[in-house]
């Protein structure tokens, strides 16, 4: 809350104020005992508004077989509180209409008003909400705060609403220069006047409905809110993000799918007409809802196209990362993290399935010497090598990966130590037998292979215990000369 905003509209003096009118017929309207006749005939003493009210009651918006000719007759047929409603409406926009002030599109204004009231009484009427008339009143007068604002700031409310083409985008504004809504101070201003709560209540979440804990005022609330989002569409220069909120809320709120909703929105294209014609206010050319719909649905397709190919191109550069958070850059294996992931997975496998795994540790001979004699350039090509041959004797079901430095691993599930060790030497002598070609060098390579299995009954409980078996069993190969494998036992390993 803005504090001091506030103290400077109560003190200023040129304020819309309640029209007398109506102030009379909401004190008249809260007495015990209500002279109904009373209030006829003070309505009946103002010419203008008594035609307006006739021509309402006798309007497309009540649907009557019968022409209602006196305010009298009105107030029996619609009751004390829809014609109280619509005497407080009639009124107050005639005054307010009058007063055009500053740097504000009074057009706009009106047109949002004009659009959200009826959309609001269209939809109340769907929804056989009993409030229809409070409904209608409280979206005509949900933005009133817009008017207090222009009054009381001028110029620099009128900079807010001009560099703010859509409602959203206005409220968004007047929160980071105002610190306020204008829904807030219309609230403020409807207190003032000490209008019935219930609208008191409407304009105050009019933007936002979860502000209202009211149990008793949550539908009507929701439906004003609806109302404003209804009446953009046919405001908004680009209506697909009004369309598709209002499809949003329609949903939420009211359970009303989409065609329905589009049937609703085009219900109030054609009663706006005949609403404008009772306030006779100029609201400027009559919105064809037709060209919004198509418009806005167009747009709508082009975004959740745009949407649908970010989504996509998000997906593709995560498998991305995803692979770079996996694969060794170098030989294109399992990376490190990859592996120890990967030997989890099988040793659990293996514990339950009780089928033995397999894991062979190849760590290349004085490779430190290949360096030295070489270059590194020459290493590391030695070392892509090797990962293309370690792949290549995998079967599918095996995974190979670059434990670190010069050490690969190549996992082998559901493989029995013998038939490791097969893959092991075979692997070894596809080495030895000639020297690896690093483009046209020649370069004679060796490695080290230790096998351990992972058995049936193994007191092994964890991976780590597999991989320190295998490195012990590459340990003893070096020991042993090189360019061997060794099995690891637990006997040997005593
Ligand atoms: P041993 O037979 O006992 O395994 O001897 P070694 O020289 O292979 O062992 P040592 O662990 O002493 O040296 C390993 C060398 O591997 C040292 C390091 O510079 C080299 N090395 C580790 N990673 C890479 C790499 O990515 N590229 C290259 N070119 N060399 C690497
Ligand atoms: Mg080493
Ligand atoms: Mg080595």
């Amino acid at each position: 809350m803005n504090t001091e905003l506030i103290k400077k509209i109560q003190s200023c003096p040129n304020l819309p104020s309640l029209p007398s009118i109506a102030v009379q017929i909401l004190d008249l309207a809260a007495k015990p005992n209500v002279d109904i006749a009373e209030i006829a005939r003070l309505i009946s003493k103002d010419p203008a508004l008594s035609t307006k009210i006739l021509r309402t009651v006798n309007s497309s918006f009540y649907g009557r077989s019968q022409a209602v000719s006196t305010v009298s007759h009105s107030l029996v047929i619609l009751g004390l509180q829809s014609v109280k409603t619509l005497v407080l409406g009639f009124s107050l926009v005639t005054t307010l209409h009058k007063d055009k002030s500053r740097g504000f599109n009074h057009l706009n204004y009106w047109r949002r008003s004009i659009y959200a009231a009826t959309a609001a009484r269209t939809i109340a009427t769907k929804m056989n909400l009993v409030q229809q008339e409070e409904a209608f009143l409280g979206a005509l007068l949900q933005d009133i705060g817009m008017l207090v604002l222009d009054t009381v700031l001028g110029p620099q409310y009128g900079d807010i609403c001009a560099k703010s083409p859509t409602h959203p985008e206005l409220i968004k504004a007047e929160k980071e220069s105002l610190g306020m809504t204008h829904a807030e101070i219309g609230a403020l201003l409807a207190k003032q006047w000490k209008l019935p709560p219930i609208l008191v209540t409407t304009i105050g979440g009019s933007h936002d409905d979860s502000t209202v804990t009211d149990p008793t005022l949550k539908k009507i609330a929701q439906l004003v809110h609806l109302a404003g989002l209804c009446a953009d569409v046919f405001v908004d220069a680009s209506p697909a993000n009004a369309l598709a909120q209002v499809r949003a809320h329609c949903l939420s709120a009211f359970k009303l799918a989409e065609p329905e909703c589009d049937k609703l929105l085009e219900e109030i294209s054609v009663k706006t007409k005949d609403v404008v014609s009772l306030f006779e206010i100029n609201i400027g050319a009559a919105a064809n809802f037709e060209a919004i719909l198509e418009k806005a649905n167009e747009a709508l397709v082009q975004l959740t196209l745009q949407s649908q190919m970010q989504a996509n191109k998000l997906q593709e550069q995560n498998e991305v990362l995803q692979k770079k958070a996996t694969i060794d850059a170098l030989t294109g294996l399992n990376n490190r993290a990859a592996f120890d992931d990967i030997l989890k997975q099988h040793f659990t496998a293996s514990k339950t399935g009780k089928t033995p795994l397999t894991l062979l540790m190849l760590d290349v001979d004085k490779f430190k010497a290949i360096n030295d004699k070489f270059g590194h350039q020459v290493g590391d090509q030695v070392l892509t090598e090797l990962g293309k041959l370690l792949k290549k004797f995998g079967r599918p079901k095996d995974a190979a990966a670059r434990y670190g430095g010069e050490e690969l691993a190549l996992i082998l599930p559901e493989t029995p130590r013998a038939v490791g060790a097969n893959i092991a030497e075979a692997l070894r002598q596809s080495i030895a037998k000639q020297p690896i070609m690093c483009g046209k060098l020649p370069v004679p390579t060796t490695v080290c292979v230790g096998v351990a299995t992972l058995e049936l009954n193994s007191r092994m409980t964890d991976p780590s215990h597999l991989l320190k078996a295998a490195d012990l069993a590459v340990y003893a190969a070096k020991r042993a000369g090189r360019n061997c494998v060794k099995i690891f036992s637990l006997a040997a390993a005593a």
